[in-house]
């Protein structure tokens, strides 16, 4: 087994913890600073990383370690730098930007989504340069703002430097479950307009609540049309079309037939479902009765479908298999990853997997196990050495 630094790799995750790297101009809080830190720990060990800004201040941190032995492909192992926000401090036990151990766990935000599996990619990396050389090369990224737009992969495939990378490893917290797919997101907003008029004349407007009626009527009837005509998938189960906000009138003027309209839809897709038709399909719904609809679409990430024959899947699932002795268990991403981009607009096959729970994300008292971190580095090592050696 490749020996990788268990105590680096969980002090550096702490040291990442205690950034509080959230998405929060109004706080002077960004993704900075951590990734100021990934830069820091590449230069250290004598990378040359090359620090490219997704947008103003939100730097993605790139770094390509030549194996040194011979041609071979590219790996790219992949972690973001920001977290989201840690909330209402009243619900959290611990500091949140503490990064303290206690019980055998990591806490706080970003433990698990995720500092840990960022760490694990640059010190599986690390642990492999040190073993000695090995054919090909590994990318190792630290990208920006994947809990919110998703800038940083966006950037990432449009600078072109996606080319040549021949699979992925996303480092996202998965319960040490092998995720080869992922669900799709469409959110759509519709805004219905109508004509505004008294509400004691009701027979001089046309009112685009009605239509917000049977737009939200025909939803549900279209859920229960795409759940039918593809069924549950195995690890991501089944699609699903929420609405989610609805926007319309003021409480301020109750008698007034307001002229527009909105409503806000988060639709939840499995492989086989086509975005564009569900796109189109909530159109027609919308359009009805002197009520003209505009379908605007604000987020359109593709279901992930990566077979698990793949290179970068079967690598990862042998490296699993020979270094906690267990087989591996199959799983899938509930909502999207910097993989969905990488995979649908880089062209690159992913596969997520990483240390921490699937469901701790996101919520107070986040953590990881400590042994977790230092498993998942052995596997990360691993499965590099297995891919760049075509031994899967
Ligand atoms: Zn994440």
């Amino acid at each position: 087994m490749i020996d990788v630094d268990a105590r680096g790799v969980v002090e550096f995750t702490q040291a990442l913890v205690r950034i509080p790297s959230t998405n929060d101009p109004a706080r002077g809080r960004n993704e900075r600073p951590a990734a100021e830190l990934v830069e820091a720990k590449m230069r250290e060990w004598g990378w040359e990383p090359v620090v490219s800004e997704a947008a103003p201040g939100r730097p993605n941190v790139v770094a390509v370690v030549e194996g040194g032995g011979g041609d071979g492909p590219t790996l790219m192992f992949e972690g973001h730098t920001d977290v989201v926000t840690e909330g209402d401090l009243s619900t959290w036990t611990v500091d949140p930007f503490g990064g303290e151990i206690r019980d055998g766990r990591l806490w706080g935000r970003g433990s698990a989504d995720m500092k840990s599996g960022l760490a694990a990619t640059l010190y599986a990396t690390r642990a492999l340069q040190l073993a000695g050389p090995f054919p090909g090369r590994i990318k190792v990224c630290a990208l920006a703002d994947e809990e919110g737009l998703m800038l940083g992969a966006h950037h990432f495939v449009s600078e072109g430097l996606t080319a040549g990378v021949d699979g992925a490893i996303v480092a996202e917290p998965e319960a040490g479950e092998i995720c080869a797919v992922a669900k799709g997101a469409l959110r759509l907003r519709v805004d219905l307009t109508g004509k505004m008029a008294h509400g004691a004349m009701p027979q001089h407007g046309r009112n685009p609540l009605e239509a917000v009626g049977s737009l939200l009527v025909g939803l549900r009837a279209l859920q229960r049309d795409l759940q039918a005509r593809h069924p549950a998938h195995e690890h991501l189960g089944e699609v699903y079309v929420t609405p989610t906000v609805l926007r319309a009138g003021s409480e301020e003027q109750v008698n007034v037939i307001p002229a527009v309209a909105s409503v806000f839809i988060d639709v939840r897709t499995i492989p086989g479902a086509e975005h564009k038709e569900i796109a189109d399909r909530v159109a027609a719904l919308a359009a009805c009765g002197g009520i003209t609809a505009d379908v605007s679409i604000l987020v359109d990430r593709p279901p992930v479908d990566v077979p698990v024959s793949d290179p970068v899947v079967a690598a990862l699932a042998a490296a699993h298999r020979s270094v906690t002795g267990e087989e591996p268990v199959y799983g899938g991403v509930p909502g999207s990853t910097d993989g969905t981009v990488l995979t649908h607009w880089g062209g690159i096959p992913s596969v997520v997997y990483g240390p921490g729970g699937k469901w701790i994300a996101h919520q107070a008292d986040e953590y990881v196990e400590v042994e977790e971190i230092v498993r998942c580095t052995r596997v990360f090592a691993e499965a590099a050495r297995r891919f760049l050696n075509g031994d899967h």
